[in-house]
């Protein structure tokens, strides 16, 4: 037999899978054929899609045990589809329907490896980035990249894409947020286009999904779709590049066998940047933007903001404004007064829904235009409706007056808004955190 499992092992290892699981066993398992045994794995082809995906789902551990048993060592078992690419799955054989023309890939100019500021807590996760970007396929697949909210996961996923892409510019690359993952195939479900959807997906040489966290409580349908997405791309040896902000065990209801097959790569972890990290950044940040910024207001904002690089822009940001209004240099001075805020810019002073709307739209990145549009895609509902409990907890206004600033929804919109956060937040740790730290944060900012 090929490579490393002669005919009479795996004639013993079928007899066993047959013997100890006979639930499980088929008859065609007869003309499966064993493939390589390299690195403690022994391939086996599937013959099929829909083969693939019974053993895949049903009997992996049987195989990996009998597997075990007869060649006396750990041995994992993977399923190769031959016909991997192709798009034949069970169970979705729908006609097939054209999906409209991909829009072209959008990546940010500035989210390049060249711009990216190598520290302490993001060393490894840059290091595999470029493996990945040098190599697709060969390095670690899938990549995973945690860590929390600002702190370059998808800087680095579009810098592995600009750099695949500056290798060999016609790479097909699948890159998305997995929200729009999650829209994308519930739209093709729905205009009976899932072959399209998968031939656009599947028949990619990289495929870098962003937030993959999103996942989390999704429909089985869905998780499903998205697992033997990952399988056909893994099996062809397909690069994979995944993010979130958590790891892959952390993810709420997310499947075992997606949690297992996302730890099979690298995976990664960002942590907050140390202080000098901070002021590189600030620096190689203000430079971008053609703003001369002093030494000592670098350090200045990266004292002054430690957890999360989107809030140095952001103060950095100010601190130009500053400059702007007073016709002045950016100083120490002129940085103190920009950040520190006036005075009576006290805590308990009333925040504004503009404000409430800014901090969502940085923390899930949505626009302003979204959150009052009549857009019912949960990846702009849900933060829209985190702006009417926000709105309702911090600050006066009716029920109405809320709806009114979110494309003049009205009171019983938000009523349900605020109730659908409540029990949200009452069933995720993680989201109390979060709606806890923007109340804070537009809270300490104080309404202007
Ligand atoms: P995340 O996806 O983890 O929430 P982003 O990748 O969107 O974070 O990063 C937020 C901002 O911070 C982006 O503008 C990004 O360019 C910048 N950034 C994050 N890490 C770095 C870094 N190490 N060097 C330079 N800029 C960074
Ligand atoms: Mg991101």
């Amino acid at each position: 037999m090929a490579n490393g499992i002669t005919a009479q092992r795996w004639k013993a290892l079928l007899d066993k899978v047959r013997k100890e699981q006979p639930d499980l066993y088929q008859p065609w398992f007869a003309s499966l054929q064993a493939g390589t045994l390299a690195g403690g794995t022994l391939t086996v082809d599937a013959r099929d899609s829909e083969k693939a995906y019974y053993l895949d789902s049903s009997c992996r551990r049987a195989f990996a045990e009998a597997a075990q048993a007869i060649l006396g060592r750990l041995v994992a078992v993977e399923f190769v589809d031959p016909t991997a690419g192709t798009d034949a799955q069970p169970g979705l054989t729908t006609p097939a329907r054209e999906l409209p023309p991909d829009e072209p890939i959008k990546l940010s100019p500035t989210y390049v490896f060249e711009n990216f500021v190598v520290g302490p807590g993001n060393r490894l996760a840059h290091a595999a980035s470029i493996a990945v970007a040098e190599n697709p396929g060969m390095s670690y697949n899938p990549l995973f990249i945690h860590g929390s909210v600002g702190l370059g996961k998808t800087h680095l996923l579009q810098a592995i894409c600009h750099g695949v892409l500056a290798h060999k510019p016609d790479a097909r690359i699948y890159y998305f947020s997995c929200d729009s993952f999650i829209n994308h195939f519930i739209t093709a479900l729905a205009q009976n286009a899932v072959h399209a959807f998968r031939s656009r997906c599947r028949h990619v040489d990289l495929l870098v999904i962003d937030d993959v966290h999103f996942l989390t409580g999704e429909r089985e349908h869905t998780q499903e779709e998205f697992f033997h997405t990952f399988n056909t791309l893994y099996q062809a040896q397909k690069q994979i590049v995944l993010s979130s902000d958590c790891p892959p065990s952390e993810i709420p209801d997310l499947q075992d066998r997606l949690v297992s097959r996302f730890n099979w790569g690298l995976v990664a972890r960002i942590d907050a940047p140390s202080y000098e990290t901070r002021v590189a950044i600030t620096r190689r940040k203000a430079r971008q933007r053609g703003l001369d910024l002093p030494e000592e207001v670098c350090s200045f904002i990266a004292a002054k903001v430690q957890s999360n690089i989107r809030e140095i822009e952001g103060a950095i940001t100010r601190v130009q404004m500053q400059a702007q209004v007073e016709g002045t240099d950016p100083s120490l001075e002129l940085a103190r007064a920009a950040l520190d805020g006036p005075p009576e810019a006290a805590p308990d002073r009333e925040v504004s829904v503009q404000q409430i709307m800014d901090a969502v739209m940085v923390r899930f990145n949505v626009r302003l235009a979204d959150l009052q549009s009549k857009k019912r895609s949960r990846s702009i509902a849900f933060p829209r409706q985190i702006c009417m409990y926000l709105a309702r907890k911090l600050t006066r206004h009716s029920l109405g007056e809320i709806g009114g600033y979110f494309g003049g929804r009205d009171h019983t919109t938000v009523l349900h808004a605020c109730r659908t956060i409540e029990e949200a937040i009452a069933n995720d740790a993680r989201l109390e955190a979060t709606i806890g730290q923007l109340a804070e944060g537009c809270r300490n900012n104080g309404a202007t």
